[in-house]
């Protein structure tokens, strides 16, 4: 167990004041944060890169400028504006989430770490991150950043994921008494700005002192990492469908399970299993040729790879089918995931539509 950890609060507020980075959702200039801001970015943030996310956040803030706004929202106009930012598991929580702050909790974020937690869509990083930016109050946001940075000043070269608790616990001992908002964002900045996966910038960091990653010589083979599993590939086919008035076929998928919500050209399911052994029992499309249109569209999630081999044709007139009947000028109208995207992008191509 963890009973000692370097403790660099003074190098990195010291830092902080003078290099912290500058983004729309942060507080500045003395001004009290905005909590609706922080939980949004916090939650855009999860999986995603911040120079990707400023955009996507600013419109946010100007469509719905409150939680109010947000929560009043239908949530196929929210997974439309969140198209691009991937993960809208993440999207549907966020208005769930809205919804129940303006319903139970009269607009305001409960302030205690736990109540946090059961909110959708936040974990415990983001529970933290919110308890120490938004309400001051002390908590320590872990992820990838925080965990290298730990890893480095201690010299833990157990790999992960075994290690994580102990990068955990190392980061709590770490956490100052006072300034835990800016700590937090001290120590995310520091992650991403100075203390980077490959070729950290020892020589203007503000802890090389006291870095005993740093003095032992090799700070960037920290963390180490067990050998990753290899990721399973899936196949499946999916059709381009089109009616007689060069319509496209498409539906929306369940609430629940990966991509839930969002539109999508019907598929089969998407298995481990060879093209030609799919199952298609549950898949009802009417009468059509298909044509296979050459190449695969490949798309990589995160437990899996997958290739899905398009098909096209055009429906028998009278066909009764669950969905929608979209002119392919309207397609930009709702929200598909980034792999209906590809698959979009590859057939209209080829069809030159
Ligand atoms: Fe990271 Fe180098 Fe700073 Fe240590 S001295 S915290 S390894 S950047």
């Amino acid at each position: 167990m963890v009973t000692t950890s370097i403790l660099p609060e003074n190098f990195i507020l010291d830092w902080f004041d003078l290099n912290q980075r500058s983004f729309p959702w942060r507080a500045s200039g003395g001004e009290p944060p905005n909590t609706y801001w922080v939980w949004l970015s916090e939650i855009m943030l999860q999986q995603t890169n911040t120079t990707t996310v400023q955009p996507y956040f600013l419109n946010f803030i100007q469509k719905w400028p409150t939680i109010y706004d947000l929560a009043g929202a239908e949530l196929d106009q929210v997974l439309h504006a969140w198209q691009g930012l991937g993960y809208y598991a993440r999207a549907r929580n966020l208005h769930k989430c809205a919804k129940i702050i303006v319903e139970e909790f009269n607009g305001e974020f409960p302030e205690d770490e736990k109540q946090l937690l059961g909110l959708p869509g936040i974990g415990p990083y983001t529970a933290a991150a919110i308890t120490a930016i938004a309400f001051e109050l002390s908590a320590t946001p872990v992820d990838g950043n925080v965990e290298r940075v730990m890893a480095r000043l201690n010299n833990v070269t157990k790999p992960l994921p075994l290690v994580k608790k102990e990068l955990i616990a190392l980061a709590k001992i770490s956490t100052p008494r006072k300034r835990f908002g800016d700590y937090a964002q001290a120590l995310m900045d520091l992650g991403a700005t100075v203390c980077v996966p490959k070729k950290p910038k020892c020589s203007i960091c503000p802890c090389r002192s006291i870095c005993i990653g740093f003095k032992a010589g090799t700070p960037e083979d920290l963390p180490r990492r067990s050998p990753k599993k290899l990721m399973p590939t899936r196949h499946a086919k999916i059709y381009f469908m089109r009616n007689h008035q060069n319509q496209l076929f498409i539906r929306r998928r369940e609430e629940k399970g990966l991509l839930g919500g969002m539109m999508e050209l019907p598929s089969s399911e998407w298995s481990v299993k060879h093209f030609n052994e799919l199952d298609e029992s549950s898949l009802t499309l009417g009468m059509v040729k298909w044509k296979q249109i050459p190449n695969k569209v490949k798309h990589t999630f995160t437990h899996f790879h997958l290739e899905m081999q398009v098909f096209e044709g055009v429906v028998e007139e009278g066909t009764e089918l669950t969905g929608v009947w979209c002119n392919l000028r309207d397609l930009n109208k709702y929200a598909f995931p980034s792999l209906m995207k590809k698959v979009l992008k590859h057939s209209i191509s080829y069809l030159k539509l």
